[in-house]
């Protein structure tokens, strides 16, 4: 197989590494993340066409900082630092780095030398996105300044002989207007690429792969319903057709008619060719979380029975020879396998490997991934919009969104809201309006009036989020009459609500979802 042109980000600890390396697959660029530990020889057996030096949250002078090589500079490798990486640059090159009379942060004019391979159609004055208290204050010897600030007198400098380009901004946040277009220089005028990373061309190729590695093996997937292992099941699907098994254990706690749409694609009905088992196990999930109002005894309870009844099925089955994971590109950087981040959180995809299947080996068609490119492997698939626009939808599914007991009550009463929310938010034209949305069901209950009647009934609450990282985000302002309409609706339409509340808060201080 003739190697895929490949870019290498080091990072050093920087906020945006992940962005940096979307950025250039969004070129048309595959680029991989590793730590900036990683040894020069197997920087090299990569082969990369060229480098990218993240930011970092060190100072290059102090000399317990993040490092590299010089050598790494004089490979034939175009490399571009960002920020501390640019800094890390000069520092090893012999220029001078020091504490910056003005720390520069946030938006920031910035006036380049449109001359140079790394601005080309440029503005001459740009806004590029600053976030620094150091800076360069000399050059390195060879290297000449393209760029500079009011506060900054070297703001970009290069070496073009060398394929040497040091930023002091931040070309990958998109608060740099022409970020886009400098990463682009880089990739195409300074490393030469041709731009061979194609979603179409990926699909086919890891079909291709699957086939070859799987040969007339038997392969199981346990499909939740969700994007990834969607995407996953449907590229094995084609790629070996019925030696896939797919299983997928509706717990009773999806989203209204979610079960029946995953059957509607990967059932007898739908359009693949493969074994497909739904396990109706709803009764079998509330009877176990009968009575359970602590949240995290609910999230244990689910995780253990959805093993198990995965674990029976997969009896039946017998011997397999792979199982399919739906890893993704992040879920392998933060677990601290690609890049320098610390272990944000031990991912279950990554590594702990299920000991209730007996299967000799374990293959994640989407490893290489982002989210983005996850969604978009899933159109070229051929998948149905609606499974691949998926919002996120957690694990343990609606029990996290019925605050205390799950009941069977309960969870439909938390579907039909939900579904009224999202249709509505669709017949507004706000589909796409917030990154996450839906309704979850209070432990709240409280004194109504409906028909002249008292009532005492639950509350419904509605969350709407945007978001870029999921890791912070804010709550959206809907407007008044959408609002209006979804609580009308719920309260009419869904026995036992006569509330309907909507939540302001952002994250921190609260969570996304509810628990
Ligand atoms: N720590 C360095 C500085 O403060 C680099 C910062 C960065 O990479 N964002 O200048």
């Amino acid at each position: 197989m003739q190697q895929r042109e490949t870019i290498i980000v080091l990072d050093f600890g920087g906020q945006y590494n992940q962005l940096i390396a979307r950025r250039v697959r969004e070129c048309g660029v595959y680029c991989e993340i590793y730590s900036y530990r990683t040894p020069l020889e197997t920087i090299r057996a990569k082969n990369p066409r060229g480098i990218i030096l993240t930011g970092g949250p060190n100072s290059v002078y102090d000399p317990a900082s993040a490092t590299c090589t010089a050598d790494l500079f004089a490979m034939g490798v175009p490399v571009l630092g960002i920020c501390y990486g640019s800094q890390l640059m000069m520092h090893l090159l012999g220029g001078r780095v020091e504490r910056a009379p003005e720390r520069e942060y946030g938006k920031t004019e910035v006036y380049v030398d449109t001359e140079s391979l790394l601005f080309q159609e440029v503005n001459p004055t740009t806004i590029c996105w600053m976030s620094h208290n150091d800076y360069i204050s000399q050059a390195a010897p060879g290297f000449k300044v393209i760029a500079h600030t009011d506060h900054c007198p070297v703001a970009a400098v290069e070496a073009p002989d060398k394929g040497l380009y040091a930023v002091q901004f931040h070309p990958e946040v998109l608060h740099t207007q022409q970020g886009s277009l400098m990463l682009s220089n880089f990739v195409y005028k300074v490393c030469g690429c041709a731009g061979d990373w194609k979603m179409d061309s990926f699909v086919e190729q890891s079909i291709q792969n699957i086939r070859a590695k799987v040969g007339n093996g038997k392969v199981l997937c346990a499909l939740s319903g969700g994007v990834d292992s969607s995407v996953a099941a449907v590229m094995l699907a084609k790629a070996v057709g019925r030696q896939l098994t797919c299983v997928f254990v509706d717990h009773g706690l999806l989203r209204k008619d979610e079960g029946d749409q995953v059957e509607a694609v990967f059932g007898p009905e739908g359009p693949y060719d493969l074994n497909f088992i739904r396990v109706n196990a709803q009764q079998r999930f509330y009877d176990k979380l009968a009575g359970q109002d602590d949240p995290e005894t609910k999230r244990k309870i689910i995780g253990e029975e959805f093993i198990r009844v995965f674990e029976e099925e997969a009896k039946k089955i017998g011997r397999v020879d792979y199982l399919v994971q739906g890893t993704i590109y992040p879920d392998v950087v933060e677990s601290g396998l690609g890049g320098e981040s610390a272990v944000i959180k031990s991912h279950h995809n990554v590594g702990g490997l299920p000991d209730y299947v007996d299967f000799k080996e374990i293959i994640e068609p989407l490893r290489d991934l982002f989210k983005d490119e996850v969604r978009a492997a899933g159109r070229e698939l051929g998948l149905p919009e609606a499974l691949v626009a998926r919002q996120p939808f957690p694990g343990p599914g609606l029990a996290v969104r019925i605050i205390g007991a799950v009941t069977p009550e309960k969870v439909r009463m938390v579907q039909e809201a939900d579904a009224i929310f999202r249709e509505e938010m669709a017949n507004f034209g706000l589909a796409n309006a917030a990154s996450q949305y839906f309704a979850a069901l209070t432990n709240m209950r409280s004194v109504g009036v409906m028909g002249d009647e008292r009532t005492y009934d639950y509350a419904v609450a509605l969350r709407a989020v945007s978001t870029s990282d999921f890791m912070t985000a804010e709550s959206v302002q809907l407007p008044w009459e959408l609002l209006g309409k979804v609580t009308s609706r719920i309260v009419n339409e869904v026995p036992h609500v006569n509330r309907v509340l909507y939540d302001c808060t952002g994250k921190p201080p609260a969570t996304i979802e509810f628990e």
